[in-house]
Formats: structure tokens, C-alpha cells, sequence
């Protein structure tokens, strides 16, 4: 058996006496680095020498270490007896799983059990917890939440450019660009330090373009708002590359010479003229045309996409579309210009790369490429026949939970899936319906209330392990404190649990012995971690998988060359009708992160509860008063909320943030076909005061 994680490991950065550790912010993709200060509690300290944050942080991150400490810590396995979650000691919650898993695979056979893994697990988590799948489980019903993060980002750009990495370019690129277009981006307040390069953009001359339902906090320090529909960023895309083309601003040589199928694709947008663009998209004709004029006129341009353009039934296809028009401009590959997708979750990038996405091996491999299973089977020691093939993607896993033909159990690592699933009352059917749900968390979050068993495990601070931020760069999270007692790490969680269910294999535990597992692993795939080393991440502040900079001279397809795609405009699988005659999206707020599980346990962090946010004319239409309470209902459920009434919000759209049990019951359930990425950013919904 393993035991739980001893005290901080000594490195180079880092003293006992000084009790100095240079590390990173639990939550989002910059991975801001830190310096944690402290034996028995932390203080967090800038770090200035980090590049991506220059020192600076948000108030999450400002205030992360008070959860160490939280009272509400779990420090010991729960299981459930009579309807009630009690205190066990580890043996007997990790023997109650095993034989359940054991019994479960008996009966059912080894797909009856499911693995639902996280994004902002470490490299080493992600890389374990695809490996205890297939390996110890033989299961091939494995994703994760990061599914729903940028998945359809991680399509388009495999598709068009042969890789998938959120920016292809270090982060302070940003700042040299002439242009900068934020396609459903509020960095301002899901990346703070990050807004910084807007800023500098502006003072070396270059234009801000934000584009967005909403006017946020990044469109205040945008130089260009445009502010279409909810769900039409793709037909704003297809109407700017017909003025592109029209304008004769097509950078033709590049076009020749570094692309494929613009030809189809210059054709396709023909049929996209200003008009039909305005009356789809609400974006009137005489902006498309200065935007247009701006992006063909400007030697330097990047084009950004998040989770506004991402999170649609349609995602993959807008992503691809922003993408032709990056291409036609010749921008990719260019200094300081482009396309990229800023990531969202801490590992957002490298969570899928190393194999807890449903279709995946380590190094982004396809685990039905022969050529991928021989080698990582290699490395893992087994036999590449036994290991399973692809999996349901999250959504669809989910919703195969307690079915004849779906899995028994599932065990959960790293999400809060009752807060951050789409359409979720249905969620929750399925996860009643399950024989034994076990989940890994450091508080009872509203999933591990449902559970079954309740594992206590490590935050952050308390264990060692890399991730990879919305840049490519790994960087090392080093362990400053010890974990309460009690607390056991995800990485012995998974090795004491593959001894109890008779692994063909040992599963390791030293983050930095799976660290160099998963280069092997990775050695020769698209996302290549063979020659990183942690030594290296300290030495060099984060090191870059490939190179810093891509595609200067290809493209990472066979030929070398971009592809362009067709895509059409087919907008929001629910459309305003008379029963709901508005459009509902969701998203952030500034003092919370992703399923508030963490943040909303933060004192120091304002926490106001679900809202809605509603324009005033709208509001004076259905009577609502600002503070006040406010029904949103869709076709999937209803959420009564205060009323935010702004100005800044298209009078056609409610807005509410999801970081609360709430907004989730409203959401759209339709997915992307190539993605498999829910339409969280867009249904039709009814108000009523
Ligand atoms: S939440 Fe994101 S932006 Fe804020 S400090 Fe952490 S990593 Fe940086």
C-alpha cells in the first residue's frame, strides 16, 4: 500500500529555513506564478521574474492559500451507511470500492465502470488516471469536464492546422500585434493579469476589438465593441471574410502557398453580403464594414477565441470559420499575429493531452491509431490489444449512467459536475441511478454529497506536479506545505486502488517518476513531453512543449499546409420563440472560478449568489426591478434569482454566471457533432418578474 504525501520535497527554489517555494495559483490557464511563503500556514508573495504574470495576480489567486486551512477540509474518507455519509478510515473506503469495482466488472463487464477526470488536474494526474482506466480498469468509459472547456477549440485546431494548442505563441505576443480581435473573451475578469497586454497594445498603437454579447469589463478596454447575438459569432466571421475577399484584402501568395481549400471557401461566403450579416447577427452593416477594412488593412492581426464562440452546439464550425479568416488575412505563422484559443481551466491544455479524453493516449495519440497503441502500450508494459477503445464523450457518459448498457459506478476526480453539467437536473437522475459514485475532492462539493464514498485528497499546495498553460508552457507547481493529516494525494488514491483491483501493472506515486513516464509516453506524439524535466521547468520558468512559436514555416499536416474548411451558419439549436422569447447565456464573474467549489469557500472573495443579468427594457417589459426576484425558465427548468439591471447587456439576452447551482438546470444539452461540447452559452428562455 502507498502512504499519504510527507512534507514539502526540497528543490532548487526553494529552502526549509527560508520556507520560500516558488510555485502557481490553483485555478485558471495563465497559471500565474507565485511565491508561497510560510511553514505552517502560507502567505502568497508576487513573483515578479514569472513571465506570463510579471508578479501580478487576481484576488483568487491573491487569496488561494486561505483554503489550505479551510474548516470545512475533509481529512478523512466518508462512505455511506443508512443514507448518511460517515467517517472510515482509508482501508475501508478503499476496500469498499474495489470490491464494488471487482463485483460491478463481474457482472457487467469491464465498461461497467467510469472514470470522470478534471482539467485542473496535474499532467501527472490526468496522465495516471487515463492509464488506471485502461490499464487497472480495462474500461474504455473515461472524459472529463475539459469537454466542455475547449473542446471545440481543440477540434478546429486539429482540423485546420494538425495540432491543438491553445496559443501557438507565448501569451506576450499579444501586446506587438496591430490588431488584437477577442472573439467571447472577458479576460478582464476571468484572467486579470493578462488584461495588461490589452492595455499595452493600445500604447504601441495597435486596436482592441472585443466582440460579445455583453459589454464586460474587457470591452471597456476595447478600442472597436461589437455585440451580435448570442450564438452568430460564425456568421460574423463568414460576413467578414466576404468583405475580406470583396475589399480584395485576400493575402493570396499565403493563401497559395500555405493553405488548401480556401477556393471552396471563398465561394462558400459569397453568399454572406452585409445585410444578410446584420440581419442574422444584429451587428449593423456600417460596423462590419469598418471592422472588415480594419482587420484587411492591418499588417499584423490576432484573432482570439474563448469560451463565448466555443461553447456551442455549432463551436467547432465557428472556431474553423474565425480561423479561414485568419488564414485568408495570411496571419498564422506571422509574428506577433494569428489564431489561438485562450484556455480556461488551470490545465485546460494539458489535461488533454496525456489520455483522460475519451478518444486519447498520452501525446494527443488517437487511441485507435495502431501505430499510438503499440507505443504506449509499450511503455505501460501491457499488451496493446488489451487496451480498450474509445470511449463516450462526457456529456454522453454522463447520460449513460445507470442505463442497461451504460456504466454502474463512476468514480469522479477533479470535478463538480452537479454545478458545471449542462442541463443538469437530468445529470443528477443519472448519477442516483449509479450503484456506487465515488468521488476525490478536498470539501463535501455538491457532487461529493451524492456520493457514496468521499475521498479526501491533496490541494495544490500540498503536493508536487506540473500543468500547462493556455501557452503550451509546463510549468512545476512545487509543494510549500504539508497536507493535513489524513489527506491523501489523487496519485495514491489511483495506485492503492489498481493493487486492490490486481493492476497487471504498479502504479507510481512520485509526481516526478510519472512525470517521466509520461514523457516516454508522450515521446514521438503531438504534444511531445520527452525532453522536459523538472529541473528544466525551474531552471527556465516553465519550458514549452514544441516550439514557443509555431507554424512559421508549416503547418503540423501532412503536407505542411493549413487547411480551410466550409462552414455554414446554422445558429443556436433553440431559437427565441413565443414561449421563450429571449436568448439565456452564462459565464463569469471576476471573484469566482469554474464551479465555486474553492472559491466560494474564500472569505475575502465577494460571493452575491446566482443573478440575473437583464437589460432595462427588457426589464420594463416583464416588470423586474433591480434586487429583485426574477424567474428564468427554459425547457429544461427554472431559476429564481435577483435582478441585475445594466445597460450593457443586448436587450434580447439574460445573463447569469454559473458558478452556483442554478444556471446549469437551464442549460442547452445539444452538442457539437464533431466536439462533443454542449451549447452552454446559448438556449431560449422566458423572464418574468
Ligand atoms: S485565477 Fe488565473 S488570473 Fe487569477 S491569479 Fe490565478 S492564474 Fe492568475
Amino acid at each position: 500500500m502507498t502512504t499519504p504525501t510527507e512534507g514539502p520535497t526540497e528543490g532548487p527554489t526553494e529552502s526549509r529555513t527560508e520556507s520560500r517555494t516558488e510555485s502557481h495559483c490553483p485555478y485558471c490557464s495563465l497559471q500565474c506564478g507565485m511565491r508561497l511563503v510560510g511553514v505552517r500556514t502560507l502567505e502568497v508573495q508576487p513573483w515578479e521574474e514569472f513571465p506570463v504574470n510579471e508578479g501580478g495576480l487576481c484576488r483568487k489567486g491573491w487569496t488561494a492559500a486561505s483554503l489550505l486551512k479551510h474548516r470545512e477540509r475533509l481529512t478523512m474518507p466518508l462512505v455511506r451507511k443508512d443514507g448518511e455519509l460517515q467517517p472510515a478510515t482509508w482501508d475501508e473506503a478503499l476496500d469498499l470500492i474495489a470490491e464494488r469495482i471487482t463485483a460491478l466488472q463481474a457482472e457487467h463487464g469491464p465498461d461497467a465502470i467510469a472514470i470522470f477526470g478534471g482539467g485542473g488536474l496535474t499532467n501527472e494526474k490526468a496522465y495516471s488516471l487515463g492509464k488506471f482506466a485502461r490499464v487497472a480498469l480495462r474500461t474504455a468509459q473515461i472524459d472529463y469536464n475539459g469537454r466542455w472547456c475547449m473542446s471545440s477549440a481543440a477540434s478546429a485546431g486539429t482540423r485546420a492546422f494538425g495540432v491543438d494548442r491553445g496559443l501557438p505563441f507565448p501569451l506576450a505576443d499579444v501586446e506587438r500585434t496591430d490588431v488584437l480581435v477577442l472573439v467571447g473573451s472577458n479576460i478582464a475578469e476571468t484572467a486579470p493579469p493578462a488584461a495588461r497586454h490589452l492595455t499595452r497594445v493600445r500604447e504601441n498603437g495597435g486596436h482592441v476589438v472585443v466582440i460579445d454579447p455583453r459589454r464586460t469589463a474587457t470591452a471597456d478596454k476595447a478600442d472597436t465593441f461589437v455585440q451580435p447575438v448570442p450564438g452568430t459569432d460564425l456568421a460574423l466571421a463568414l460576413g467578414l471574410l466576404h468583405l475580406v475577399i470583396a475589399n480584395g484584402h485576400v493575402d493570396e501568395d499565403y493563401v497559395a502557398n500555405r493553405t488548401t481549400g480556401f477556393e471552396e471557401v471563398r465561394r462558400s461566403v459569397a453568399a454572406w453580403w452585409p445585410e444578410r450579416v446584420e440581419r442574422v447577427t444584429g451587428v449593423p452593416t456600417h460596423e462590419l464594414q469598418e471592422l472588415a477594412r480594419l482587420l484587411g488593412t492591418s499588417q499584423k492581426v490576432m484573432i482570439l477565441t474563448a469560451r463565448g464562440a466555443e461553447q456551442h452546439a455549432t463551436g467547432s464550425d465557428t472556431v474553423l470559420a474565425w480561423i479561414n479568416l485568419a488564414l485568408a488575412l495570411g496571419m498564422p505563422g506571422k509574428e506577433y499575429a494569428g489564431y489561438g484559443c485562450l484556455t480556461g481551466q488551470g490545465n485546460g491544455q494539458g489535461g488533454r493531452e496525456h489520455g483522460q479524453k475519451a478518444d486519447q493516449l498520452p501525446g494527443y495519440r488517437m487511441i485507435d491509431d495502431p501505430a499510438a497503441r503499440e507505443h504506449v502500450a509499450g511503455v505501460w508494459g501491457v499488451s496493446p490489444d488489451s487496451i480498450p477503445g474509445k470511449g463516450r464523450s462526457a456529456y454522453e457518459l454522463l447520460m449513460a449512467l445507470g442505463t442497461e448498457a451504460g456504466p454502474k459506478a463512476m468514480l469522479v476526480f477533479g470535478s463538480n459536475i452537479i454545478v458545471s453539467a449542462p442541463n443538469v437536473d437530468r445529470v443528477a437522475e443519472h448519477l442516483e441511478a449509479l450503484d456506487l459514485l465515488v468521488v476525490c475532492d478536498f470539501v463535501l462539493s455538491e457532487t461529493a454529497a451524492r456520493a457514496d464514498v468521499v475521498l479526501p485528497v491533496t490541494q495544490w499546495a500540498e503536493e508536487t506536479g506540473t500543468m500547462t498553460n493556455l501557452e503550451g508552457r509546463v510549468i512545476l507547481r512545487q509543494q510549500a506545505i504539508r497536507p493535513p493529516q489524513g489527506v491523501r494525494s489523487d496519485l495514491d488514491v489511483i495506485a492503492d486502488l489498481a493493487e486492490r483491483v490486481s493492476s497487471p501493472v504498479k502504479f507510481e506515486t512520485d509526481p516526478e517518476t510519472v512525470f517521466a513516464e509520461l514523457g516516454r509516453a508522450s515521446a514521438g506524439g503531438k504534444a511531445d513531453y520527452s525532453g522536459i524535466t523538472y529541473d528544466r521547468i525551474r531552471d527556465e520558468m516553465g519550458v514549452f512543449w514544441g516550439s514557443p512559436r509555431m507554424f512559421a514555416d508549416s503547418f503540423a499536416t501532412p503536407d505542411g499546409r493549413a487547411r480551410c474548411h466550409v462552414v455554414d451558419h446554422r445558429g443556436a439549436a433553440e431559437q427565441p420563440d413565443e414561449d421563450y422569447p429571449v436568448h439565456l447565456t452564462t459565464g463569469r464573474v471576476l471573484a469566482q472560478y469554474q464551479s465555486g467549489a474553492q472559491t466560494r469557500r474564500v472569505r475575502e472573495l465577494t460571493d452575491d449568489g446566482i443573478f440575473v443579468e437583464l437589460h432595462p427594457m427588457l426589464a420594463g417589459r416583464v416588470g423586474a426591478v433591480d434586487g429583485e426576484a426574477v424567474t428564468v425558465t427554459t425547457r429544461r427548468g427554472s431559476l429564481t434569482a435577483p435582478a441585475r439591471v445594466v445597460a450593457t447587456i443586448r436587450p434580447d439576452t439574460v445573463f447569469v454566471p454559473f458558478h452556483w447551482v442554478g444556471a446549469n438546470r437551464l442549460t442547452n444539452d445539444a452538442l457539437d457533432p464533431a466536439s462533443r461540447m454542449p451549447e452552454f452559452k446559448v438556449c431560449a428562455a422566458s423572464v418574468s418578474a
